[in-house]
């Protein structure tokens, strides 16, 4: 059972008052409403993400800290009469219930309202009235309100709404056409005919759909943003990148050559100019710079295969390294390509300088995750569906309400637990056995071991928990690489953006308490660090729509207007390196949070906004930042077999 009490407290800290809602009595009527109580059957578990979720007809329930902060933002008093339009799921209304005498709160869908009532009445409410109807009239017979708080967004201010305001009252609103972004405003009625406005930021409302100032019944339209000029910023601060095969294109990366840790980044995992970037700067910087670990987003078992064919060594197992989803994350002709100049290259080198190529993930993660999927897929089918969705979501995705409805835990979820962790730990101390272990140091091998079955336990729910572990481990698998290699070691790390950019200035860490590998590598080596994000505008990417889904190559959609994609693409430059380190005003001018977009192994065009955008704070996120307008999907290996039926097993990848 979750402990909803200890969950709610640490909503209102760390989603809530760190982001800069100070009010106590704001705060404690937070800590009051249990928001388990708010949502469908089967959420509760997401009630205190700081997400937005569900509630029927299309509706969501608002994000706690939204909610909060429209509260604070219309100073209500214990005395005061306040006027709510967008009931959904009822629980703006019991938190503006908690600070108010009497709340009033119009709905226009009858089945919200009406599920909103039993569940007010049921939380023991009776301060709360419910209305069917449109809102953008507000509710004449219970006028004036001291405050009126409007939960979706209008296109301009309901003249209805400001009238029923009382002389002093406040109306908190969001306004704009744009169904992606909004400004909240608040209308403080400081005499009859005299008003005040406040803006106080950018928000995200569903449509608030009625007769004054709201929509129309169909979805408005994406408005026409003007073009900021931070783009020219960006355009005057971007040093332009030669082409990839070009010597000249490596050399840029010259400048991080003395740093002990340098993470390239990626905006996808199948896009071929990220994949032949990293190689060409990891080239460089083992040739001049002395590095000598190449640590990669990857199981380390199969990463191990690669290793030993890089370094000459006898091969150890006759399966093929990465056949398992996502393969065309590192099955590609582009890795391909990289394998072989770094098994040239050691061929030229004396033994101390070697290169090795190490995976960094929780051991055998994706034959673990294999292994559940394997299980449940037997056993039972919907937890596999609800296990496919979790994994998908190792990745940032926490926004998308209907990802919500697909990974709730089904109370067959937990009964499988014991045997699908069984499995795993079976999967591993076999692999062990087979001395893919054998490459491990000591050290590390002990630590594994030591782990293992709590690392299977956490997996297999996925979720938040999972994500800092598998952070972690990546970080202590890189750390203790470096020990390894000695005091004057260095590696280049290949991970996605979301792993390698300073997860402290994303919602990641200011919301959700994830942490990463570059906010850890930060911690330790200070200055030494580089972490070096790559994006793009559009193009097409390798992906998957599920997890373990078929390859497919999707058109990636263009940035959105307000993301900081879109700032990069309005620059008009086809590929740069902004060098932040170097540009400390443009870093500062760029530094307020904007939507940045993670596509990962999944990607849905059709849910965008909230499945793959983050707001994230470039600048601060990574040091440098590289740039391709236009790139196109990695080429997936094919795994043919030959005319014996074997598959072909030429080192590494049998093609
Ligand atoms: N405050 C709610 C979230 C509401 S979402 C909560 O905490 O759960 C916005 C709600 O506004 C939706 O339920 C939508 O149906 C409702 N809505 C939209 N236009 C409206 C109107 N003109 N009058 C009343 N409700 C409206």
């Amino acid at each position: 059972m979750l402990d909803f009490e200890h969950a709610r407290h640490r909503m209102v800290e760390a989603h809530i008052a760190r982001r800069g809602v100070h009010d106590k009595r704001v705060l404690n009527a937070l800590r009051q409403v249990a928001r388990e109580q708010f949502v469908d059957e089967g959420f509760e578990e997401f009630a205190y993400e700081d997400s937005p979720l569900p509630i029927g007809s299309g509706q969501t329930i608002s994000q706690p800290f939204i909610v909060a902060k429209m509260a604070e933002m219309a100073e209500i008093e214990a005395t005061d009469r306040v006027l709510e339009i967008g009931t959904g799921s009822g629980y703006a209304a019991a938190v503006l219930a908690e600070l108010a005498e009497h709340v009033f709160t119009v709905e226009r869908h009858r089945s919200l309202a009406q599920q909103a009532e039993r569940r007010l009445n049921a939380a023991g409410y009776r301060n709360i009235e419910v209305r069917v109807g449109d809102g953008t009239k507000g509710w004449q017979d219970k006028a004036p309100f001291d405050a009126i708080v409007v939960a979706a967004a209008a296109k301009s201010i309901p003249l209805g709404l400001q009238e029923q305001l009382e002389i002093g009252g406040r109306l908190i609103i969001p306004v704009g056409e744009d169904p992606y972004s909004q400004r909240l405003v608040r209308l403080t009625r400081i005499a009859a005919n005299k008003f005040e406005e406040e803006d106080l930021g950018g928000v995200m409302f569903v449509p608030l759909i009625g007769e004054q100032g709201g929509h129309d019944e169909n979805a408005p339209s994406a408005r026409e943003v003007r073009p900021p000029p931070l783009p020219r910023q960006i355009a005057r601060a971007a040093e332009d990148l030669p082409a990839i095969d070009d010597p000249a294109f490596g050399a840029m990366f010259d400048r991080f050559g003395s740093r002990r840790v340098v993470l390239l980044g990626e905006a996808s995992h199948g896009t071929s100019e990220f994949y032949r970037a990293r190689a060409a700067v990891t080239r460089r910087l083992l040739q001049r710079h002395g590095f000598t670990i190449v640590a990669v987003e990857a199981d380390w078992p199969d990463a191990a295969q690669i290793n030993r064919y890089v370094r000459a060594e006898e091969r150890q197992s006759e399966a093929q390294p990465f056949q398992r989803f996502p393969t065309w994350m590192w099955r590609n002709t582009e890795v391909s390509e990289f394998v072989g100049w770094l098994h040239e290259y050691n061929r030229d080198v004396p033994d101390h300088a070697k290169a090795g190529f190490y995976g960094l993930d929780l051991y055998n993660m994706s034959g673990s995750i294999a292994t559940v999927l394997a299980y449940l897929d037997k056993v039972d089918a919907e937890a596999a569906a609800v296990a496919r969705e979790r994994y998908g979501c190792l990745m940032p995705w926490q926004n998308e309400p209907t990802t919500y409805g697909r990974a709730a835990l089904r109370s067959g979820y937990r009964t499988c637990e014991e045997a699908v962790v069984r499995q795993c730990m079976d999967l591993f101390e076999r692999s062990m056995a087979e001395g893919d272990g054998a490459l491990l140091d000591a050290k590390q091998s002990a630590r594994l071991v030591a782990s293992a079955e709590r690392y299977y336990r956490v997996m297999y729910y996925g979720g938040a928990e999972t994500w800092n572990l598998r952070d972690r481990h990546m970080f202590e698998t890189l750390d203790q690489l470096l020990e390894a290699h000695g005091p004057d070691s260095k590696a280049v790390v290949w991970a996605h953006n979301s792993h390698i950019g300073d997860a402290r200035h994303t919602v990641m860490g200011t919301v959700r308490d994830e942490l990463n590998i570059g906010q850890l590598c930060r911690e330790r080596f200070g200055a030494r660090t580089a972490l070096i994000g790559f994006g793009t505008d559009t193009g097409t990417v390798a992906c998957a729509s599920d997890w373990d889904g078929e390859m497919e190559v999707k058109d990636v959609n263009p940035s959105l207007p307000n993301s900081f994609e879109r700032l990069c693409h309005d620059s008009g430059k086809p590929s740069f390196l902004l060098d932040f380190g170097r540009h400390g005003q443009l870093g500062d001018d760029l530094a307020a949070p904007r939507p940045e977009r993670y596509i990962g192994v999944i990607y849905r065009p059709e849910t965008e906004r909230l499945s793959h955008y983050m707001d994230s704070s470039v600048s601060r996120q990574f040091d440098a930042f590289v740039w391709f307008d236009r790139t196109s999907a990695v080429t997936p290996l094919t795994m043919s077999a030959d005319s014996t039926g074997k598959v072909p097993d030429t080192f590494p990848f049998g093609i």
